[in-house]
């Protein structure tokens, strides 16, 4: 007989496997290759950005006092003594009372000046320029170190990094960077149902399928996947291929975690040293639902049904990859979106509904996206939501508000 003394609910389990999470090491990459990586060190910065004083305009450097009054009809007329492009030297370039010198964006302002005026409110002719309107001090003025000063910690242990923070990387010329180390990630598929890509299917086989949704998902949060194969409901051979897989930093099983007489991969467990945290989930789909860890090792025995394989892995497998990664923002967002259709539920255990929301006249509506079996994984791949109503929650009627996590979106 197995027990059902293991049964948490959903926030019990993430809490249980957040608690038992420590966070890996660190490697120095490029800075080319850290995007979505997640820092190990605060970066300071050594320089000013930008550089220098610069301007952010085309046009001309001039001192602001000497446009007042400047109107269409009454323009006022400064000398040209010379020219700055972007890059080029302000050596011997000085403007004073009446001059100025023609600049282009990104052009290093000549001593003298203190403002940009725009090309558009000007016109030259004979080596002056008529200036049409007047420019206040520090107009089109970009000073040294606006964007970033000398010391400033510009990016934190704990950033993911997005192409913004490439581009810091760059301004502050970073071209290597400490980041955590991605987790290696076994994934084990059970079951003597199981046919895999290729393979001739015999009678009573069905594709492997979990596998691969797991390989992607795995990769998609930066981990490293490695696929181990099919493993047979024997105890033999399912303690066999676990042994190999506890090399890793995360083991993913799928299947063989419920009451059927060939799900066996609870068993082995404490012949292996794994410590089980939790059996169950009050949760559907996803109830049978495993964790546990040996040593530093995180060991998750996913179910079976190819939808509740996902459901799990995006509620408890993803945010523990994200804080072994280190990771400081680890929730999906959750918002509230207006239920399109009734919804039949009994209270007991939180379901997950497949969902799909969109936005009209700036509200959030939801529908779900079809047969919610757990088998059925076309609309999961139609759903860019899942639509979470919590253990006590009964029946809901089409129009109340209801909760959304927007599992296509980046974690908060
Ligand atoms: P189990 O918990 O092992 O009884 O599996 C539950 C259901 O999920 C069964 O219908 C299995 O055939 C199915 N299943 C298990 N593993 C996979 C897999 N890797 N790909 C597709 N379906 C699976
Ligand atoms: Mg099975």
């Amino acid at each position: 007989m197995k027990n059902n003394d293991l049964t948490v609910s959903v926030e019990e389990a993430k809490r249980m496997i957040l608690n038992s999470v420590s966070t890996l090491g660190s490697e120095i990459i490029s800075f080319m290759e850290a995007y979505d990586r997640v820092l190990y060190e605060d970066v300071v910065s050594d320089v000013m950005v930008p550089p220098m004083d610069d301007s952010a305009m085309d046009g001309y450097a001039v001192i602001a006092d000497d446009t007042r009054g400047a109107s269409k009809e009454n323009p006022v007329r400064v000398r040209i003594t010379g020219e700055i492009q972007a890059g080029g030297s302000i050596k011997g370039k000085n403007v004073s009372k009446g001059t100025a010198i023609r600049i282009m964006t990104g052009a290093h302002i000549p001593e003298g000046a203190d403002s940009v005026i725009q090309f558009e409110d000007t016109e030259e002719e004979d080596g002056y320029v008529k200036i049409f309107s007047e420019v206040s001090k520090h107009k089109n003025y970009r000073f040294s170190g606006e964007s970033i000063k000398r010391g400033d910690t510009v990016l934190k242990k704990g950033d993911r990094l997005n192409s913004a923070d490439i581009g810091l990387l760059a301004a502050m010329n970073r071209s290597a960077v400490k980041v955590y180390r991605r987790p290696t990630v076994s994934i084990i598929s059970t079951g003597d149902e199981l046919a895999d890509i290729g393979e001739e299917i015999k009678a009573g086989q069905i594709r492997n399928i979990n596998a691969y949704t797991l390989y992607s998902e795995v990769k998609k949060y930066n981990a490293i996947p490695h696929y181990m194969g099919i493993v047979k409901d024997t105890l033999k051979d399912t303690k066999d291929i676990f042994l190999k897989a506890l090399k890793s930093d995360v083991v993913i099983s799928t299947g063989g975690v419920s009451m059927g007489r060939y799900d066996f991969v609870k068993d082995i467990y404490p012949d292996l040293g794994i410590e089980v945290q939790f059996e169950w989930v009050k949760v559907k789909p996803g109830r049978p639902c495993t964790f546990g860890k040996k040593g530093n090792t995180l060991v998750f025995g996913l179910p079976g049904n190819p939808v509740s394989t996902l459901t799990s892995f995006i509620q408890f497998v993803r945010p523990a990859l994200l804080m072994l990664m280190g990771a400081k923002r680890i929730e999906k967002p959750v918002v509230n979106a207006i239920l399109e259709e009734d919804i039949k539920k009994e209270p007991g255990k939180a379901h997950l509904l497949r969902g799909c929301f969109t936005i009209r006249n700036n509200e959030i509506y939801v529908s779900t996206t079809g047969n919610q079996k757990s088998s059925v994984l076309l609309s999961m791949s139609a759903a860019n939501c899942l639509i979470v109503i919590p253990e006590s929650k009964t029946n809901i009627k089409a129009g109340e508000k209801v909760t959304i996590q927007l599992i296509d979106h980046d974690e908060v």
